[in-house]
């Protein structure tokens, strides 16, 4: 087994990967940015290094900086975490130059996987149905309309690089083509570096339905449930839960089926995320994230997993401890996302227990909560027998949850979570749309 990680990341997730390194017996080797000095991954790694100012495009993207100090400091291995460089091949290849061992699938596949029109060639090639749309990328209006014509209004044009929901524009007429796709392409630019899009049929409060999957790069594949993440704002993900309410044994079969033979032609290695979404007993291919995700931990409750360590094993070659024949889904989990409404610093925490409840966060009396990075600082996650009885723990885990000195979205969560609809499970991901005037 390695002795020594760098993890390319910070926040919670980087937390998250020092937990488990810890319990594996491997050191682990943070880089922050001169905002994080006191951050709870910088302090609670082995070795700590800072890599450059506060800004990420000078430091937790700084590829140089990244590798030259794994090599300096004997590391065997790069974890990137979520986020930042964790879809960049670039840098996997950077990383496997370097000598390293990248925690994730090859660069090859996360360049067929990473761009939305080629995963969705590759997607029905493994005979995965996937949404109507153009076969390949859009540029002019005369390309557009008769392929949103032939998908039906109301179609959304999408970035081929997108995430975090950038780059995307719902049109409902012919007229409306030609300045969303400029729009659409101008910020996938900006974003991503690339202003390739393409367009699909816009489906109306579909689910959002995730299969977790692990594999061990020599076709291997081990499905852990789904995760249904369909309570988003603006397309960003608010509240996750495995299973989902809205999917059936039969349609669980048919994704799961489906994906197995995706990962399993690629060769795939290490975790990831098959999204699709969900109308009725119908469901469509959307993406993979070739990396962790964020919401891994509702999976891990109803399997009894930890998705990191398997992900670590797989990647250093090593044995899986997971039989991927004999995966067994118990009880439910939900995670509400914890995000911060402004930045600031914690004056006060008092962080929830109990049975079924889990905290991770990078938060702890007296930390900062930088303006620079990303907005959640944390995800309170809880399991239980059923689906009701999720639910009222994670109000109740709420209810304990103090953070002050940092404005948070506790409140909105709880309404979100009291709410009739929510509580149903009968809904899409228009949901917040719907509650908004309310929250
Ligand atoms: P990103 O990579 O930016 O997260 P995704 O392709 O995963 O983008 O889509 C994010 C969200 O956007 C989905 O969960 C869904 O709510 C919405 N979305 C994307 N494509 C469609 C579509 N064809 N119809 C309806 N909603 C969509």
């Amino acid at each position: 087994m390695i002795k020594r990680l760098l993890i390319a990341n910070r926040g919670e997730i980087a937390v998250r990967i020092i937990r488990t390194c810890r319990e594996l017996g491997i050191e682990t080797v943070a880089v922050y940015s001169t905002a994080d000095r006191d951050a709870l991954h910088t302090r609670l790694a082995d070795i700590a290094v800072c890599i450059g100012p506060p800004k990420s495009a000078q430091s937790y993207l700084s590829v140089g900086a990244i590798i030259t100090t794994a090599v300096r400091t004997g590391c065997e291995a790069v974890h990137p975490g979520v986020g930042f460089l964790s879809e960049n091949s670039n840098f996997a290849r950077e990383v496997q130059k370097a000598g390293l061992i990248w925690i994730g699938p090859d660069p090859e596949t996360i360049d067929l996987l990473g761009d939305k029109v080629t995963a969705r060639e590759t997607a029905l090639k493994y005979g995965l149905p996937v949404t109507p749309g153009s076969p390949g990328p859009i540029a002019t209006k005369d390309e557009a309309i008769p392929v949103a014509r032939a998908c039906g209004y109301p179609v959304i044009i999408k970035a081929a690089s997108g995430g975090g929901g950038k780059g995307m524009r719902i049109v409902w007429k012919d007229e409306e083509l030609e300045e969303n796709l400029k729009i659409a392409s101008r910020e996938a630019e900006a974003n991503f570096a690339d202003g390739t899009v393409y367009i699909e049929k816009y489906l109306q409060n579909p689910r959002h339905v995730e299969l977790q999957v692990i594999a061990d790069g020599k076709g291997g594949v081990a499905i852990l449930g789904e995760r249904d993440c369909s309570v988003q704002k603006n397309h960003q993900k608010l509240i996750e839960e495995s299973p989902s309410p809205g999917v059936t044994p039969e349609m669980r079969k048919r994704m799961s089926e489906g994906a197995r033979n995706l990962f399993s032609s690629l060769k795939y290695r290490g975790a990831g995320t098959i999204e699709f979404l969900a109308v009725g007993n119908e469901f469509f291919f959307m993406e993979v994230n070739a990396r962790i995700q964020v919401e891994h931990p509702v999976s891990e409750f109803v399997t009894g997993t930890d998705l990191i360590r398997e992900q670590i094993l797989v990647c250093c070659g090593e044995h899986w401890t997971i039989d991927p024949d004999n995966i067994t889904l118990t009880g439910w989990s939900i995670e509400a996302r914890i995000n911060a409404l402004s930045p600031g610093k914690v004056t006060r925490l008092e962080v929830p227990g109990g049975p079924g409840v889990r905290f991770d966060s990078f938060l702890y009396n007296g930390a900062t909560v930088s303006p620079h990075y990303d907005s959640m600082v944390g995800k309170l996650i809880v399991h239980d027998s059923d689906r009701h009885r999720a639910l009222e723990r994670l109000l109740r885990a709420l209810d304990e949850l103090k953070i002050e000195g940092v404005p948070v979205n506790i409140v909105t969560q709880k309404k979100i979570l009291s709410n009739a609809v929510f509580r149903s499970g009968q809904f899409g991901t228009g949901i917040y749309a719907q509650l908004e005037a309310s929250l």
